[in-house]
């Protein structure tokens, strides 16, 4: 069989622990034997990260801005105790802030449906895409506990010396204030990424805040939202057969509940930290969901949304045998090369993403899977693979189809 051929290359950023060690067996088993894959390969793994003075995740986030297309593999976010494991310079910041900050994303993130791992939620047939805003709001907070009675004010002083006040609280006795902030760049940024993915994968966006309580900071949301849309979108959702629809965020959390999937809900920053963990539990495991990193130029840089996997790559480096689940990785391959394929007029390389997937899917649904899934599937007597065994399972799949 003819190998399939790329042009542009894809931004592969190699990464730590147990995902590293998934990363080269993915493309030794699924992707070199089928593709003649073209990467510009930064190592963002932790110790080259160190040595270039973190240099090189810098790097890879304008490669991303050079070529459009990345994919990453889960990297170390040093604490403390790294510092010591690996000997580093400093405690260098996690890099998926880095290239978020740089590519000024939005990230998406959807459960990936297999049969036999059925979500909590009985009604839910299709994935739920939770689209979170990166920015602000109680993230960048500033905060101060009141010891007893007094005055709190929000002071603005513009460049010119006005001023504009408001009494935040009269306090008798001892409380606590907060004070936030977003900026109407962020929140135009979030909306073009939001209307630009729903588009890309022709699903109705939904968004939610609290703007009947909060008049004036999450009213701004919603307006901001909504005079994206009217000016630039409506047009194109209409084309595309999908909806942009607005509601208060409690309504929409009832709604969720009843419906049966298939969107994108829009989420605040909070929102969409406590929502996604609450989609992704009740889906099944957070190794099967997809993640992926959407600039509102067009950017794009697909991930797992889970970490290192720090506890099987010890086992793996004690010799122990490892049942790490590859699936999310590979859907981060998959949506990469999906993306590369149709940015570049490559009908072979989407169809063989595709592919990739339904062969991902057919094993897990055929019963064999890794441990994590075994322990949550309804199917009986599940076949529980090892880490390669599992990816080599995959590819006996894939050659069938
Ligand atoms: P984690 O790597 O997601 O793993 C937490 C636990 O979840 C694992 O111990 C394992 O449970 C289970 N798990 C996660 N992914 C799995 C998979 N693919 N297959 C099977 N089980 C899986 O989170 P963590 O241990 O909190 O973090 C480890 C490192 O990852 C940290 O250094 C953190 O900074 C980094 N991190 C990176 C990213 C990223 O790059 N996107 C995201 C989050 C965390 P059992 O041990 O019970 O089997
Ligand atoms: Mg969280």
């Amino acid at each position: 069989m003819e190998k399939i051929t790329m042009k542009t290359p894809l931004v592969e950023m190699d990464g730590d622990e147990m995902t590293r060690i998934l990363w080269q067996m993915i493309k030794e088993e699924l992707l070199l034997p089928f593709i003649e894959l073209k990467t510009e390969y930064y190592d963002l793994g932790l110790e080259n990260r160190n040595a270039t003075d973190d240099r090189v995740t810098v790097e890879s986030a304008e490669a991303t801005k050079k070529y459009g297309v990345a994919v990453k593999c889960a990297t170390i976010t040093p604490n403390a105790a790294r510092m010591s494991e690996y000997d580093l310079k400093e405690m260098w910041k996690s890099p998926n802030g880095t290239i978020r900050a740089i590519l000024d994303g939005t990230v998406f993130r959807a459960p990936i449906v297999v049969k036999g791992i059925e979500p909590c939620v009985r009604n839910w047939k299709k994935p739920i895409t939770i689209a979170r805003h990166a920015y602000g709001d109680v993230y960048k907070n500033t905060e101060m506990k009141i010891p007893g009675k007094g005055r709190v004010e929000l002071v603005y002083t513009a460049d010119n010396g006005e001023t504009k006040k408001e009494l935040v609280h009269q306090f008798d006795g001892p409380g606590v204030v907060q004070g936030q902030h977003n900026l109407c760049g962020s929140i135009e940024s979030f909306a073009r990424s939001c209307f630009n993915y729903a588009l890309d994968i022709k699903q109705d966006l939904w968004f939610a805040t609290k703007d009947t309580i909060s008049k004036q900071y999450d009213h701004t949301f919603k307006d901001i939202f909504q005079e994206i849309f009217d000016a630039e979108y409506k047009e194109k959702f209409d084309k595309a057969g999908i909806t942009y629809f607005y509601t208060l965020i409690d309504d929409a959390v009832a709604r969720v509940m009843k419906s049966e999937g298939g969107y994108i809900w829009a989420c605040k920053n909070y929102d969409g930290d406590v929502m996604s963990d609450m989609i992704s539990s009740a889906f099944g495991s957070l190794a099967m969901m997809t993640s992926v990193l959407v600039s509102p130029q067009g950017y794009y840089e697909y991930e797992a949304a889970h970490g290192t996997v720090q506890r099987h790559y010890y086992k793996h480096l004690a010799g122990e045998e490892t049942s790490t689940n590859s699936v999310a990785t590979i859907f981060a391959w998959t949506g990469a090369l999906r993306k590369r394929g149709e940015l570049d007029g490559l009908p072979e390389l989407v169809g063989f993403a595709d592919k990739l997937e339904k062969a991902c899917i057919q094993t897990i649904e055929g019963g064999q899977m890794t441990k994590d899934l075994a322990l949550i599937t309804s199917q009986k007597d599940p076949i529980v693979l090892d880490s390669l065994g599992f990816i080599r399972a995959i590819r006996k799949t894939l050659e069938t189809l």
